[in-house]
């Protein structure tokens, strides 16, 4: 009987240390992942201690809430966009395929990249992060369908 006794103890030492070690492993990959994401200091501590606390089911939540993008991809995602933007706008180089275009494309005749939209108003070609039209002035509103009604509400 007490050889069965110490045999238990040792499994439960085991079991409890292996547990141990997986709490810590969770909350330090939570506290890696969130660093990650975010440079909100309370947001790091918040999951953290979501995690400490709750462990898998915090995990759980921490996944479901936790921000989508990692600052790496968002940065790389806002530089691409950057380089798109100056690429159509100082060069007469597509961004997509490098081919050729002149500076009133719409589209890419290469790739069918769309490089510029008409305003809806005056109809000269603007880039698309423009948020009015630099010609006339008009708000750039839809980026889709242009309405098509050219007559102007003031003479
Ligand atoms: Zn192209
Ligand atoms: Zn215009």
């Amino acid at each position: 009987m007490v050889l069965a006794e110490r045999g238990l103890r040792v499994t439960v030492t085991v079991l409890a240390t292996y547990l141990v070690a997986i709490w810590i492993a969770t909350i330090w990959w939570t506290y890696r992942d969130i660093r990650s994401r975010s440079t909100d200091v309370w947001l790091q501590v918040t999951a953290t201690l979501l995690v400490a606390v709750f462990n898998f089911p915090g995990l759980l939540i921490y996944f479901i809430l936790r921000p989508q993008q990692t600052l790496a991809q968002g940065y790389v995602e806002a530089l691409e966009e950057e380089a798109w933007r100056r690429t159509v706008s100082d060069s007469n180089v597509c961004p997509a395929c490098q081919e050729t275009i002149e500076p009133d494309f719409l589209l890419c005749p290469s790739c069918q990249a769309r490089l510029r939209r008409t305003c809806s108003r005056c109809e000269r070609p603007i880039l698309l992060s423009w948020k009015l039209c630099p010609y006339c002035g008009a708000a750039a509103g839809s980026t889709g369908s242009a309405p098509t009604t050219s007559s102007a509400p003031r003479g």
